[in-house]
Protein backbone atom coordinates (compact mmCIF):
# COMPACT_ATOMS: atom_id res chain seq x y z
CA UNK A 1 0.00 0.00 0.00
CA UNK A 2 1.45 3.41 -1.27
CA UNK A 3 2.14 5.63 2.23
CA UNK A 4 -0.60 8.08 2.98
CA UNK A 5 2.06 10.71 4.37
CA UNK A 6 3.72 11.22 0.77
CA UNK A 7 0.49 12.45 -1.20
CA UNK A 8 -0.41 15.13 1.44
CA UNK A 9 -0.89 18.25 0.60
CA UNK A 10 -0.08 21.68 2.15
CA UNK A 11 -3.23 22.72 3.35
CA UNK A 12 -4.67 26.33 4.26
CA UNK A 13 -8.21 25.35 5.33
CA UNK A 14 -9.11 27.77 7.81
CA UNK A 15 -10.69 25.38 9.91
CA UNK A 16 -11.06 22.28 10.36
CA UNK A 17 -7.26 22.70 9.30
CA UNK A 18 -3.86 20.86 8.80
CA UNK A 19 -3.16 18.90 12.04
CA UNK A 20 0.56 17.79 12.81
CA UNK A 21 1.75 14.90 11.32
CA UNK A 22 2.89 13.55 14.31
CA UNK A 23 -0.30 13.75 16.15
CA UNK A 24 -2.30 11.65 12.84
CA UNK A 25 0.53 9.14 12.85
CA UNK A 26 -0.25 8.62 16.85
CA UNK A 27 -3.73 8.96 16.43
CA UNK A 28 -3.15 6.23 13.31
CA UNK A 29 -1.19 3.79 15.48
CA UNK A 30 -3.69 3.63 18.34
CA UNK A 31 -6.84 3.80 16.55
CA UNK A 32 -7.05 -0.27 16.14
CA UNK A 33 -6.24 -0.75 20.02
CA UNK A 34 -4.86 2.14 22.81
CA UNK A 35 -1.42 0.61 23.62
CA UNK A 36 -2.32 -1.57 26.92
CA UNK A 37 -6.04 -1.20 26.48
CA UNK A 38 -7.02 -3.48 23.58
CA UNK A 39 -9.85 -1.42 22.23
CA UNK A 40 -9.92 1.78 19.70
CA UNK A 41 -10.16 5.00 21.81
CA UNK A 42 -13.39 5.41 19.39
CA UNK A 43 -15.19 2.12 21.77
CA UNK A 44 -13.83 2.70 25.11
CA UNK A 45 -16.45 3.72 27.35
CA UNK A 46 -15.71 7.57 28.62
CA UNK A 47 -16.16 6.59 32.39
CA UNK A 48 -13.23 3.90 31.36
CA UNK A 49 -9.84 4.21 33.65
CA UNK A 50 -8.37 5.01 30.19
CA UNK A 51 -10.45 7.45 29.21
CA UNK A 52 -9.83 8.74 32.65
CA UNK A 53 -6.21 9.12 31.90
CA UNK A 54 -6.80 10.86 28.91
CA UNK A 55 -8.76 13.31 29.59
CA UNK A 56 -6.73 14.13 33.20
CA UNK A 57 -3.42 14.59 30.97
CA UNK A 58 -5.40 16.61 28.28
CA UNK A 59 -6.50 18.85 31.44
CA UNK A 60 -3.25 19.07 33.26
CA UNK A 61 -1.33 20.01 29.71
CA UNK A 62 -3.52 22.41 29.00
CA UNK A 63 -3.42 24.14 32.13
CA UNK A 64 0.53 23.95 32.16
CA UNK A 65 0.99 25.45 28.95
CA UNK A 66 -1.02 28.42 29.21
CA UNK A 67 -0.03 28.83 32.86
CA UNK A 68 -4.02 28.56 33.99
CA UNK A 69 -3.90 29.01 37.83
CA UNK A 70 -6.41 28.09 41.00
CA UNK A 71 -8.08 31.19 39.73
CA UNK A 72 -9.47 29.29 37.25
CA UNK A 73 -11.50 26.48 35.69
CA UNK A 74 -11.13 24.97 32.92
CA UNK A 75 -13.86 22.62 30.95
CA UNK A 76 -14.51 20.67 27.72
CA UNK A 77 -17.76 21.34 26.11
CA UNK A 78 -19.42 20.67 22.80
CA UNK A 79 -21.47 22.79 20.59
CA UNK A 80 -18.32 24.69 18.85
CA UNK A 81 -17.65 28.20 19.57
CA UNK A 82 -20.53 29.44 18.00
CA UNK A 83 -22.37 27.85 21.36
CA UNK A 84 -20.12 29.81 23.26
CA UNK A 85 -22.17 32.58 21.58
CA UNK A 86 -24.72 32.03 23.45
CA UNK A 87 -23.37 30.68 26.40
CA UNK A 88 -21.68 33.24 27.68
CA UNK A 89 -24.51 35.82 27.86
CA UNK A 90 -26.77 32.95 29.52
CA UNK A 91 -24.55 32.48 32.09
CA UNK A 92 -23.00 35.88 32.90
CA UNK A 93 -25.56 38.56 31.20
CA UNK A 94 -28.97 36.87 32.07
CA UNK A 95 -31.07 39.04 34.57
CA UNK A 96 -28.50 41.64 35.10
CA UNK A 97 -29.06 45.23 34.46
CA UNK A 98 -25.65 45.93 33.39
CA UNK A 99 -25.03 45.64 29.64
CA UNK A 100 -22.56 43.01 27.75
CA UNK A 101 -20.01 44.83 25.83
CA UNK A 102 -18.74 43.91 22.56
CA UNK A 103 -15.54 45.08 20.37
CA UNK A 104 -16.45 44.68 16.88
CA UNK A 105 -13.30 43.70 14.34
CA UNK A 106 -14.61 41.22 12.33
CA UNK A 107 -17.01 38.62 11.24
CA UNK A 108 -17.11 36.33 14.36
CA UNK A 109 -17.88 39.18 16.99
CA UNK A 110 -20.34 40.30 14.56
CA UNK A 111 -21.89 36.96 15.15
CA UNK A 112 -21.36 36.54 18.79
CA UNK A 113 -22.93 39.86 19.56
CA UNK A 114 -26.39 38.37 17.61
CA UNK A 115 -26.88 35.93 20.40
CA UNK A 116 -25.70 38.24 23.60
CA UNK A 117 -28.62 40.25 22.89
CA UNK A 118 -30.96 37.93 22.81
CA UNK A 119 -29.67 37.23 26.16
CA UNK A 120 -29.70 41.31 27.67
CA UNK A 121 -28.71 45.00 27.09
CA UNK A 122 -25.46 44.54 24.83
CA UNK A 123 -23.43 47.73 23.76
CA UNK A 124 -21.23 47.91 21.25
CA UNK A 125 -17.87 49.53 22.19
CA UNK A 126 -16.23 50.16 19.07
CA UNK A 127 -16.76 48.85 15.44
CA UNK A 128 -14.39 48.51 12.68
CA UNK A 129 -17.06 47.96 9.66
CA UNK A 130 -16.30 51.49 8.48
CA UNK A 131 -13.17 49.99 7.18
CA UNK A 132 -14.07 46.66 6.32
CA UNK A 133 -12.56 45.42 9.89
CA UNK A 134 -9.44 46.23 8.26
CA UNK A 135 -7.53 47.67 12.30
CA UNK A 136 -8.22 46.78 15.44
CA UNK A 137 -9.06 50.03 17.55
CA UNK A 138 -6.76 52.38 19.23
CA UNK A 139 -6.99 52.25 22.97
CA UNK A 140 -8.68 55.66 23.18
CA UNK A 141 -11.46 54.51 20.90
CA UNK A 142 -12.58 51.68 23.00
CA UNK A 143 -16.18 53.55 24.51
CA UNK A 144 -17.12 50.70 27.36
CA UNK A 145 -20.27 51.53 28.89
CA UNK A 146 -20.83 52.19 33.18
CA UNK A 147 -19.54 48.25 34.99
CA UNK A 148 -20.22 46.04 31.88
CA UNK A 149 -21.55 43.17 32.57
CA UNK A 150 -18.22 41.54 30.94
CA UNK A 151 -16.53 43.27 28.17
CA UNK A 152 -16.02 40.76 24.70
CA UNK A 153 -13.22 40.56 22.15
CA UNK A 154 -12.15 38.32 19.21
CA UNK A 155 -8.28 37.61 20.00
CA UNK A 156 -7.98 36.66 16.01
CA UNK A 157 -10.83 37.46 13.39
CA UNK A 158 -10.15 34.39 11.25
CA UNK A 159 -11.77 35.60 8.35
CA UNK A 160 -10.33 39.49 8.04
CA UNK A 161 -7.14 38.34 9.42
CA UNK A 162 -6.57 40.79 12.34
CA UNK A 163 -5.48 39.72 15.88
CA UNK A 164 -4.68 41.49 18.77
CA UNK A 165 -1.12 41.33 20.18
CA UNK A 166 -2.43 41.68 23.73
CA UNK A 167 -5.56 41.80 25.52
CA UNK A 168 -7.02 45.61 25.53
CA UNK A 169 -7.00 47.01 29.05
CA UNK A 170 -10.69 46.74 30.29
CA UNK A 171 -10.14 47.79 33.79
CA UNK A 172 -12.28 45.89 36.58
CA UNK A 173 -15.11 44.54 34.32
CA UNK A 174 -13.85 40.69 33.05
CA UNK A 175 -12.75 40.25 29.85
CA UNK A 176 -14.30 37.60 27.89
CA UNK A 177 -11.92 36.29 24.70
CA UNK A 178 -13.14 33.86 21.29
CA UNK A 179 -9.41 32.78 21.15
CA UNK A 180 -11.22 29.98 18.49
CA UNK A 181 -8.45 30.38 15.97
CA UNK A 182 -5.26 31.31 17.58
CA UNK A 183 -5.90 29.25 20.74
CA UNK A 184 -2.22 27.65 21.75
CA UNK A 185 -0.81 29.69 19.40
CA UNK A 186 0.97 31.78 21.60
CA UNK A 187 1.20 32.32 25.26
CA UNK A 188 -1.17 34.49 26.88
CA UNK A 189 -2.14 36.12 30.58
CA UNK A 190 -5.00 33.93 31.26
CA UNK A 191 -5.22 35.86 34.87
CA UNK A 192 -6.33 39.02 33.16
CA UNK A 193 -9.30 37.20 31.73
CA UNK A 194 -12.54 36.21 32.97
CA UNK A 195 -13.45 33.52 30.59
CA UNK A 196 -11.62 32.38 26.86
CA UNK A 197 -13.22 29.96 24.67
CA UNK A 198 -11.54 28.51 21.72
CA UNK A 199 -13.16 25.47 19.65
CA UNK A 200 -10.08 22.84 18.73
CA UNK A 201 -10.25 22.47 14.90
CA UNK A 202 -8.28 25.56 14.33
CA UNK A 203 -5.10 25.30 16.17
CA UNK A 204 -6.01 22.60 18.60
CA UNK A 205 -7.52 19.63 17.23
CA UNK A 206 -10.49 18.66 15.60
CA UNK A 207 -14.03 19.47 15.78
CA UNK A 208 -16.18 18.31 18.38
CA UNK A 209 -14.57 19.88 21.43
CA UNK A 210 -14.74 23.32 22.96
CA UNK A 211 -12.42 24.11 25.69
CA UNK A 212 -13.52 26.50 27.74
CA UNK A 213 -11.31 28.78 30.78
CA UNK A 214 -13.61 30.51 33.15
CA UNK A 215 -12.49 32.47 36.30
CA UNK A 216 -13.82 30.88 39.03
CA UNK A 217 -15.96 33.74 41.03
CA UNK A 218 -18.25 34.02 37.88
CA UNK A 219 -19.72 31.01 38.05
CA UNK A 220 -21.73 32.31 40.72
CA UNK A 221 -23.72 34.49 37.95
CA UNK A 222 -25.21 31.39 36.49
CA UNK A 223 -28.83 31.86 37.39
CA UNK A 224 -30.42 28.11 38.56
CA UNK A 225 -32.99 28.68 35.50
CA UNK A 226 -30.64 27.83 32.95
CA UNK A 227 -30.35 24.27 31.46
CA UNK A 228 -28.45 21.65 33.13
CA UNK A 229 -26.15 21.51 29.68
CA UNK A 230 -26.11 24.97 29.21
CA UNK A 231 -24.75 25.95 32.86
CA UNK A 232 -20.97 26.23 33.34
CA UNK A 233 -21.24 24.66 36.88
CA UNK A 234 -22.67 21.84 35.30
CA UNK A 235 -19.01 21.04 33.67
CA UNK A 236 -17.22 22.14 36.27
CA UNK A 237 -18.76 20.15 38.75
CA UNK A 238 -18.74 17.08 36.92
CA UNK A 239 -15.27 17.41 35.56
CA UNK A 240 -16.28 18.04 31.93
CA UNK A 241 -18.25 14.75 32.13
CA UNK A 242 -21.61 15.30 32.91
CA UNK A 243 -22.81 13.34 30.23
CA UNK A 244 -20.85 11.19 27.02
CA UNK A 245 -17.95 14.06 26.34
CA UNK A 246 -16.33 13.91 22.42
CA UNK A 247 -13.99 11.14 23.60
CA UNK A 248 -12.02 10.84 20.49
CA UNK A 249 -12.06 14.50 19.98
CA UNK A 250 -10.69 15.33 23.47
CA UNK A 251 -7.78 12.24 22.95
CA UNK A 252 -6.83 14.74 19.80
CA UNK A 253 -6.39 17.69 21.73
CA UNK A 254 -4.70 15.85 24.23
CA UNK A 255 -2.04 14.74 21.43
CA UNK A 256 -1.92 18.42 20.15
CA UNK A 257 -0.74 19.22 23.54
CA UNK A 258 1.97 16.99 23.90
CA UNK A 259 3.21 17.57 20.64
CA UNK A 260 3.25 21.84 21.58
CA UNK A 261 5.08 20.22 24.87
CA UNK A 262 7.37 18.16 23.65
CA UNK A 263 8.25 19.06 20.42
CA UNK A 264 7.65 22.63 19.73
CA UNK A 265 8.85 24.59 22.86
CA UNK A 266 5.70 25.03 24.44
CA UNK A 267 3.60 28.46 23.39
CA UNK A 268 6.87 30.31 23.41
CA UNK A 269 8.19 27.91 21.08
CA UNK A 270 5.23 27.97 18.43
CA UNK A 271 4.67 31.51 18.71
CA UNK A 272 8.22 32.10 17.18
CA UNK A 273 7.56 29.39 14.92
CA UNK A 274 4.09 31.07 13.99
CA UNK A 275 5.54 34.53 13.51
CA UNK A 276 8.58 33.30 11.28
CA UNK A 277 5.97 31.88 9.22
CA UNK A 278 3.98 34.79 8.86
CA UNK A 279 6.59 37.03 8.14
CA UNK A 280 7.76 35.19 5.08
CA UNK A 281 4.20 35.90 3.46
CA UNK A 282 4.00 39.45 4.73
CA UNK A 283 7.75 40.31 3.59
CA UNK A 284 6.29 39.33 -0.04
CA UNK A 285 3.15 41.36 0.09
CA UNK A 286 5.27 44.58 1.64
CA UNK A 287 7.28 44.37 -1.61
CA UNK A 288 4.94 43.66 -3.73
CA UNK A 289 4.49 47.31 -4.61
CA UNK A 290 0.71 46.69 -4.12
CA UNK A 291 0.39 43.35 -6.28
CA UNK A 292 -0.29 41.26 -3.38
CA UNK A 293 -2.77 44.26 -1.15
CA UNK A 294 -3.05 43.32 2.58
CA UNK A 295 -6.70 42.95 3.98
CA UNK A 296 -5.48 44.00 7.17
CA UNK A 297 -3.39 47.09 8.49
CA UNK A 298 0.24 46.22 8.86
CA UNK A 299 0.14 46.79 12.98
CA UNK A 300 -2.92 44.52 12.95
CA UNK A 301 -2.01 41.43 10.91
CA UNK A 302 -2.69 38.20 11.56
CA UNK A 303 0.09 35.31 12.56
CA UNK A 304 -2.35 32.67 11.81
CA UNK A 305 -4.56 34.02 8.51
CA UNK A 306 -2.97 35.99 5.72
CA UNK A 307 -5.55 38.53 3.84
CA UNK A 308 -4.76 39.37 0.89
CA UNK A 309 -6.20 40.76 -2.91
CA UNK A 310 -4.69 40.78 -6.04
CA UNK A 311 -5.17 42.93 -8.84
CA UNK A 312 -8.43 41.59 -10.20
CA UNK A 313 -10.71 38.33 -9.79
CA UNK A 314 -9.02 36.85 -12.88
CA UNK A 315 -5.76 37.14 -11.35
CA UNK A 316 -6.46 35.65 -8.33
CA UNK A 317 -8.52 32.51 -10.12
CA UNK A 318 -4.90 32.44 -11.64
CA UNK A 319 -3.45 32.34 -8.52
CA UNK A 320 -5.56 29.84 -7.27
CA UNK A 321 -5.51 27.09 -9.76
CA UNK A 322 -1.62 27.15 -10.06
CA UNK A 323 -1.45 26.85 -6.48
CA UNK A 324 -3.34 23.90 -6.08
CA UNK A 325 -1.75 22.40 -9.34
CA UNK A 326 1.53 22.54 -7.17
CA UNK A 327 -0.24 20.99 -3.85
CA UNK A 328 -0.60 24.37 -1.91
CA UNK A 329 -4.94 24.07 -1.53
CA UNK A 330 -7.93 26.04 0.10
CA UNK A 331 -6.32 29.10 -0.54
CA UNK A 332 -9.42 31.16 -1.47
CA UNK A 333 -10.64 33.73 1.13
CA UNK A 334 -14.00 33.65 2.77
CA UNK A 335 -16.98 35.18 0.16
CA UNK A 336 -17.03 38.75 2.61
CA UNK A 337 -13.66 39.47 2.31
CA UNK A 338 -12.84 37.90 -1.12
CA UNK A 339 -9.28 37.22 -2.55
CA UNK A 340 -6.77 35.30 -0.76
CA UNK A 341 -6.63 33.55 2.81
CA UNK A 342 -3.75 31.56 3.57
CA UNK A 343 -4.38 29.78 7.20
CA UNK A 344 -1.11 29.00 8.31
CA UNK A 345 -2.30 27.64 11.95
CA UNK A 346 0.54 25.55 13.75
CA UNK A 347 0.41 22.77 12.25
CA UNK A 348 1.56 24.33 8.73
CA UNK A 349 4.62 23.30 8.10
CA UNK A 350 7.68 26.26 7.43
CA UNK A 351 7.65 24.41 4.39
CA UNK A 352 3.99 24.67 3.17
CA UNK A 353 4.84 28.39 4.00
CA UNK A 354 7.91 28.55 1.92
CA UNK A 355 5.97 26.71 -1.14
CA UNK A 356 3.51 29.40 -1.10
CA UNK A 357 5.59 32.10 -0.80
CA UNK A 358 7.59 31.02 -3.54
CA UNK A 359 4.43 30.24 -6.02
CA UNK A 360 3.86 34.42 -4.67
CA UNK A 361 6.84 34.90 -5.96
CA UNK A 362 6.70 33.19 -8.80
CA UNK A 363 2.77 34.33 -10.04
CA UNK A 364 3.88 37.67 -9.79
CA UNK A 365 6.66 37.91 -11.98
CA UNK A 366 4.81 35.79 -14.61
CA UNK A 367 2.66 38.76 -14.94
CA UNK A 368 5.17 41.16 -15.27
CA UNK A 369 6.11 42.22 -11.54
C1 LIG B 1 -14.24 29.11 13.55
C2 LIG B 1 -14.57 30.20 14.49
C3 LIG B 1 -15.79 30.21 15.20
C4 LIG B 1 -16.88 29.19 14.97
O1 LIG B 1 -16.54 27.96 15.48
P1 LIG B 1 -17.56 26.73 15.45
O2 LIG B 1 -16.86 25.70 16.28
O3 LIG B 1 -17.73 26.35 14.02
O4 LIG B 1 -18.83 27.18 16.06
C5 LIG B 1 -15.99 31.24 16.10
N1 LIG B 1 -15.07 32.19 16.31
C6 LIG B 1 -13.90 32.21 15.64
C7 LIG B 1 -12.91 33.30 15.91
C8 LIG B 1 -13.62 31.22 14.72
O5 LIG B 1 -12.44 31.23 14.05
Amino acid sequence: MATVTTERVFNFSPGPAVLPLEVLEQAQADLVALPGVGSSILEISHRSPAFDRILEETLADLRTLLGVGDTHDIVLVQGGASLQFSMVPMNLLRGRDAAADYILTGTWGTTAIKEARREGAVHVAWDGAATAHDRLPEPGEIRLSTAPAYVHVTSNETIQGVQWKREPDVGSAPLVCDCSSDFLSRPIDVANYGLIYACAQKNAGIAGVTVVIIRKDLLARSRDDLPTMLDYRTFVKNGSRPNTPPTFAVYVLGLVCRWLRDSMGGLAGIARHNAAKAKLLYDVLDASGGFYAGHARPDCRSDMNVTFRLPDEAAEKAFLSGAASRGLVDLKGHRSVGGIRASIYNAMPVAGVEALRDWMLEFRRSRGG
